[in-house]
């Protein structure tokens, strides 16, 4: 039986939204998982200085920094990063 064809993880350019690839480890069509690795520090980081300064101006800094941040495309079967998208 040959295998019908399907898109190639190494081929598929990532982004930061889920995108659809034959994992390499369990090689199986999976919707990436997306996950943005500094989500939860620039919140914590944002709570954090408006707790504590009151500043306004750098209570932004975070969400400024935030869309830096990078989406981290993982295997939701095997949990196997697949690739990383870095804003630059
Ligand atoms: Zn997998």
């Amino acid at each position: 039986m040959a295998n019908p064809q399907v898109p190639v993880a190494a081929v598929c350019p990532l982004g930061d939204s889920p995108v659809q690839v034959v994992c390499p480890s369990c090689h199986q069509a999976v919707l990436t998982k997306v996950d943005h690795t500094s989500g939860l520090l620039t919140y914590l980081l944002c709570g954090g200085l408006f707790f504590c300064g009151f500043v306004l101006g750098c209570c932004l800094i975070p969400f400024c920094v935030d869309r830096l941040r990078d989406a981290r495309h993982s295997c939701p079967t095997c949990k196997t990063v697949l690739g990383v998208y870095k804003r630059l």
